[in-house]
């Protein structure tokens, strides 16, 4: 059984790092894993590939006159074999942002992507600043089946939570993607577990899992790594096994 989950939040929150930490956890967990960015920054896997960027798809398409190669030119094996995907985006400053990820989910479906690497568990780590239309994509049937939310308890952080919660109230008339939760990153605002948690009371939903400040984050990330990867015995680590195992063990036999 294979279970997609799309991970949303501010820019600069800590999708990327949540998501290929978690990513690493399933990937030790003996789950099969593939990550797709979905973010113009384009360096969501970064820290499964040894500090690597790969080629956005975007940029693959741009260089072939709009025809993907060969699966091999968008997707690179990571840290534990995990499948790491860049969908990228558009020059800056000039079309669209949502298109690089309806073209990449495009490239993946023509070339059976999940057929080819059949993995468990899909993580897309996807910008939630805009939930327009090419960054709803993930929330659309046959994508993602489930949506965690980072964030922190600054106001601009839930801001962009709470908007993605109303998109996918939307959606879910249409039984599209639902709601499993959120991730607290803690950026060190006053009362912040407890404004987090009375908003995740007011959507509904659950906590997953506190992420503190921890300075072991950049220091694996200046080793092109994950905390997960450089030392799976630190508490930060363990934080991350925890709410890997909480989305694992809900759904997935
Ligand atoms: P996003 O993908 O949402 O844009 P990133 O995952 O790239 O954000 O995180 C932005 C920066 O914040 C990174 O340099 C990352 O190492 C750092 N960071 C994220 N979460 C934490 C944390 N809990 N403790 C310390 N540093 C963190
Ligand atoms: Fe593209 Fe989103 Fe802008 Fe629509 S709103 S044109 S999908 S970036
Ligand atoms: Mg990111």
């Amino acid at each position: 059984i294979m279970k997609k989950i799309a991970i949303y939040g501010k820019g600069g929150i800590g999708k990327s790092t949540v998501t290929s930490t978690l990513s690493a956890c399933m990937a030790d967990a003996g789950k099969k894993v593939m990550q797709i960015g979905c973010d113009p920054k384009a360096d969501s896997t970064f820290n499964l590939l040894k500090g690597r960027q790969i080629v956005p798809a975007m940029d693959v398409l741009l260089a072939n006159g709009g025809v993907c190669p060969s699966l091999d030119s968008v997707v690179q094996l990571g840290y534990k074999g995990i499948a790491c995907v860049e969908a990228g985006g558009p020059t800056p400053g000039s079309g669209c942002a949502g298109r690089g990820i309806v073209k990449t989910f495009d490239v993946l479906e023509e070339f059976d992507a999940f057929g080819v690497y059949h993995p468990d568990y899909v993580l897309f780590d996807v910008l939630g600043d805009v939930v327009c239309g090419g960054f709803a994509t993930p929330l659309r049937a046959g994508y993602a089946e489930e949506v965690v939310i980072v964030t922190s308890g600054e106001k601009m952080a839930l801001y962009a939570a709470e908007n993605i919660a109303k998109a996918l109230d939307n959606f879910a008339s249409r039984g599209y993607a639902k709601l499993r939760g959120i991730i607290l990153n803690c950026r060190s605002v006053p009362n912040e577990e407890e404004i987090v948690r009375n908003f995740a009371q007011r959507l509904n939903t659950e906590i997953l899992g506190i992420v503190p400040r921890d300075d072991n984050i950049q220091k694996a990330e200046d080793q092109g790594m994950t905390v997960e990867e450089m030392d799976s015995q630190l508490p930060i680590s363990h934080t991350f096994q925890a709410i890997a195992k909480k989305i694992m063990d809900c759904g997935v036999a």
